[in-house]
């Protein structure tokens, strides 16, 4: 098999696998009382392992954050060229249901919420182990940066919170959104959904990125308006400079996780009342969408039909 006929074969098996979770997979469930599933509409994107963003990442997500071949190196302990690396990425969206209980909430997180941030995560970290399989069945190897035993979240004074890998900074740079006020990524399908990735070693063409700036999808940062999650938050942790971390963590944790145990029955935490409820919440701000754009205007010998 040659390097375009793999990289088309490992798109076409990680599309399939993440298809047959959303449908199929008992892993992508609410739990409880809740028998429905916790995500659906996927959206992937790919980004080869030689991009100039992922080291420019260290800037912009701490400087301990890893390239795809420091994870890989890591992980599997090869020294691998980047460009012979791909990272996958993708985005589980949140159903219908669990957004309309969230957009009603004021201060804690509705339950079906609450259960896809811990059971509904479960099932995607279960998605990542199914994926590797999958590949390795094919013959490519793969590995989770964030599942990883080295993976690290660093809180300092001066950057708040950043990690080895983060979710939506690769995500980002495998074309699928770019980031709101309130921190989070906005996709085409939106803000309230979850993410994943890996990085396997196989050449896949890049997903182009239909942005030029990082925040591009937000209607704050480029037309100055909205601000809705700013409203949204109950705790008052987003303003016009952006999220404040400890703000909204002290309200996850213990605020929700009080709330959560007590109420719903279960440990966990969670709150995304900045993802529900908000113009970005289940798609591109219309305005700012490219695939809404309107098309260019005709050349003028076009206009005149020749
Ligand atoms: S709610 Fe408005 S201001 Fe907040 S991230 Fe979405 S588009 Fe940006
Ligand atoms: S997750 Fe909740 S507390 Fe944190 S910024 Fe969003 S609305 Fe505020």
């Amino acid at each position: 098999m040659n390097a375009t006929t793999a990289g088309t074969a490992a798109v076409d098996l990680v599309e399939r696998v993440v298809r047959e979770f959303i449908d199929d997979s008992s892993a992508n469930s609410l739990g409880g009382a809740f028998r429905e599933p916790a995500f659906c509409n996927p959206l992937v994107g790919y980004a080869n392992g030689a991009d100039p963003l992922f080291p420019a990442l260290k800037e912009s997500a701490g400087a301990g954050h890893w390239t795809p071949a420091e994870a890989f190196a890591l992980c599997a302990g090869e020294e691998v060229a980047p460009d012979e690396l791909a990272v996958i990425s993708w985005v589980l969206c949140q159903t219908q249901a669990t957004k309309a209980d969230n957009r009603k909430q004021d201060l804690y997180p509705s339950e079906r919420w609450a259960r896809a941030r811990i059971f509904g995560q479960r099932g995607n970290v279960e998605l990542h182990r199914i994926m590797i399989e999958k590949l390795a069945g094919a013959g490519i190897e793969a590995l989770a940066p964030a599942l990883m035993p080295q993976f690290a979240v660093c809180r300092d004074a001066h950057s708040g919170v950043t990690s080895s890998w983060s979710e939506r900074h690769v995500a980002y740079v495998c074309g699928l959104g770019t980031f709101g006020l309130s921190g989070g990524l906005i996709t085409a399908g939106g803000k309230a959904m979850r993410l994943g990735s890996l990085v396997a070693k196989v050449r896949i063409p890049p997903t182009p990125r239909p942005y030029d700036s990082h925040t591009a999808y937000c209607l704050h940062y480029s037309l100055g308006t909205c601000g809705r999650c700013a409203k949204r938050c109950p705790v008052g942790s987003i303003n016009a400079g952006g999220r404040d971390i400890r703000a909204c963590d002290r309200h996850l944790q213990p605020t929700t996780r009080d709330f959560i145990k007590a109420e719903y029955g279960f440990d966990g935490y969670g709150c995304g009342l900045c993802q529900t409820g908000v113009p970005c919440e289940s798609r591109i701000p219309r305005q700012l969408d490219p695939a809404r754009r309107p098309a260019p205007a005709p050349a003028p010998d076009d206009a005149h039909g020749r």
